[in-house]
């Protein structure tokens, strides 16, 4: 069973992260910001797709601009805007209504402009992610120390000392690298000596198949630990199966419910039936029902009838027929080709 470490809890606009707060999934708009009406789309399948939390590039004035028209549109939707460099625009978000802003104090240029953003966020109540990346450390740090995990924990204790002078505590770290036992290795360390809510991730973790591997190990080796109040999946792929990836982790490690576990077997000489393809078209066409199910799609009769029965619904290949099965009683013989069309109605009704 796993024990979560307990963070102190924030509020990022109706989401509590932290604490004993479920782990929030989030994700990044691909979109041009400034293109409020493609942003809006994709922020609006995200979050039927069940992500918590959506952030955007904020990278220029028109995107502030949009960022207002979001905000007007998704009133609902916790909303961040991704800040780098400039850190007027990070106060012009958090004025434009944005719930959290995420920067990176080592790119915004002094200590007194990160002073001015938090002021701001202090003014509206904006939570502020902390992002420290690998990629980005102050030369002094990563110059003088003796590894890239000691260089992301001293940035990490510059930047807190920073905000701790401030007085300013509404926030949430993230330490992220694109090696995985360096992240790992950074977010256990650091939870020793902080309670701040971690954000968890593996940085650039690349394509869809890579990238999913690479944050599954990451993220669910933390989450296994008790480390992690929110996660996003980083992944060189669209938005929406980075939520799909980050969902499945979460049920995987019994840390979340909702969301259909297929049960599919790798098929081998045995198999009787299209099991790659009739799984593959069915979690396409599935995509975004939140229902608690298990569904089972097996070759063959070796396993086929055990892991079906064991199922919520389930089909075993025969040769000439399938057998289907529902809440572990075989219900009736169907033909192959009608597979996909009963399962996919059998989950909307289930
Ligand atoms: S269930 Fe049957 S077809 Fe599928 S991998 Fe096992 S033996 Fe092969």
């Amino acid at each position: 069973m796993i024990v979560r470490k307990k963070t102190r809890q924030i509020k990022l606009g109706k989401v509590l992260i932290g604490g004993d707060a479920k782990i929030s999934v989030q994700s990044m708009c691909n979109t041009k910001t400034e293109d409020y009406e493609s942003t809006i789309k994709q922020i609006r399948e995200l979050v039927a797709a069940g992500c918590d939390i959506v952030r955007v590039a904020v990278n220029n004035d028109n995107a502030i601009e949009a960022l207002k028209k979001i905000r007007y549109e998704l009133r609902d939707v916790p909303l961040v805007a991704d800040i780098h460099f400039d850190y007027r625009l990070a106060v012009k978000s958090i004025l434009s209504g944005v719930d959290g802003i995420r920067i990176n104090p080592g790119n915004i240029g002094s200590n007194e402009r990160v002073k001015e953003i938090i002021k701001t966020a202090r003014d509206y109540n904006t939570v502020i992610r902390i992002g420290i990346n690998s990629g980005s450390l102050p030369s002094d740090i990563s110059n003088n120390s003796f590894s890239v995990v000691d260089a992301i924990l001293t940035t990490s204790k510059r930047y807190i000392d920073l905000f701790l002078a401030c007085g300013y505590e509404n926030i949430k770290v993230s330490l992220k690298s694109s090696d995985v036992l360096e992240t790992i290795e950074v977010y256990e360390r650091f939870s020793e000596s902080y309670d701040y809510p971690l954000h968890l991730g593996i940085t650039e973790a690349g394509t869809l198949l890579s990238g999913a591997i690479k944050s599954s190990l990451g993220i669910g080796i933390l989450l296994y630990k008790g480390i992690g109040d929110t996660i996003r999946v980083s992944l060189s792929a669209e938005p929406i199966y980075e939520v799909d990836v980050a969902k499945k982790i979460l049920k995987a490690l019994g840390l979340r419910r909702g969301g259909i576990d297929i049960i599919s077997c790798p098929t081998c000489g045995r198999t009787n039936g299209d099991v790659i393809g009739i799984s593959a078209e069915l979690e396409r066409r599935i995509q975004g029902i939140d229902k608690d199910i298990k569904v089972a799609i097996m070759g063959c009769e070796v396993n086929g009838p055990g892991e079906a029965r064991s199922a919520d619904l389930g089909v075993a290949f025969g040769k000439y027929d399938v057998i289907f099965f529902k809440n572990g009683k075989i219900i009736k013989k169907i033909s192959k080709n009608e597979v996909i069309d009963i399962l996919a109605s059998e989950i909307q009704n289930f």
